[in-house]
């Protein structure tokens, strides 16, 4: 295996790395586990991706009235109802302690241009924050650039919320943060115009974008992104990839509660 703190080969038994002393680097087989899943089978971005369509699905399944009932500009749209059941969040929620729609909220949507658009930019972006910062970061930032969007609207918007938009928020950040501290001041400028563009589409009057879970999702993925080296630096550790998993498991199991809880 490949020890964590320096990136030499090693034994897998090893009680210290012979190379930088590392404690217990292979923590007793996780960490070549970890690796492997990382290092290629675990393709994060085509499973949010892939979450987002499922979920999408499964809310007009759940209410299948709404997919004609809103008229030209609601179609396919899913009922605040369904959405609820799988996991929206508003203020509500978090009041009565279904923290969980933090999460949950990240993968639905309100409608099919809704989750185009999202789709279309989280596979835009998300190989690249990827890439510069390893497969269990980009994850890390995209969700909790997410549970701070949805934190701030949550507090300050009156609406429940879905939507994939302030992660996407923070997965921009993160590749802001990336070119500021690379020098990459051409790729920086236009991923500012990109964020600024996609701010000032959700200020137009009767868009229903909810502007704070975008900055939110920006201040959260720029602060997580802060707090992270680049994959070139130095390997992603045990630690973040299992705060990925965690979160990948308590995503999953939000969804499972809601539908319970609202069954
Ligand atoms: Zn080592």
């Amino acid at each position: 295996m490949i020890c964590p703190e320096c990136g030499k080969l090693i034994g897998v038994g090893e009680p210290r790395c012979p190379f930088c002393g590392a404690w217990r680097p292979g923590l007793y087989g996780v960490t070549p586990r970890l690796q492997r899943l990382f290092g290629g089978r675990l393709d994060l971005v085509g499973v949010i991706v892939a979450s987002c369509v499922a979920l999408y699905v499964l809310a007009l399944a759940l209410d299948p009235g709404a997919i004609m009932g809103g008229g030209l500009f609601n179609l396919l749209s899913p009922s605040d109802g369904a959405l609820g059941r799988l996991g929206m969040t508003s203020a509500y929620d978090l009041a009565t302690g279904r923290w969980w729609t933090l999460l949950t909220a990240i993968y639905l949507h309100g409608g099919l241009l809704h989750i185009f658009f999202n789709v279309m930019w989280i596979r835009q972006l998300g190989p690249a924050v990827t890439e510069t910062y390893g497969p269990a970061r980009a994850f890390v930032i995209f969700s909790l650039a997410g549970v701070a969007g949805f934190m701030l609207s949550d507090r300050l918007s009156p609406y429940p919320s879905v939507g994939a938009s302030g992660s996407i928020f923070g997965l921009l950040a993160a590749l802001i943060v990336y070119g500021r501290r690379r020098g990459g001041t051409h790729m920086t400028a236009q991923l500012w115009q990109w964020a600024i563009a996609l701010f000032v589409i959700g200020l137009i009057p009767g868009m229903h974008v909810n502007n704070w879970a975008h900055a939110g999702g920006f201040a959260g993925g720029w602060l997580a992104a802060t707090a992270m080296r680049f994959g070139d630096e130095k390997r992603e550790s045990v630690l973040v990839q299992a705060l990925a998993l965690a979160l990948l498991a308590l995503t999953a199991a939000g969804v499972v509660l809601s539908l319970l809880n609202t069954a």
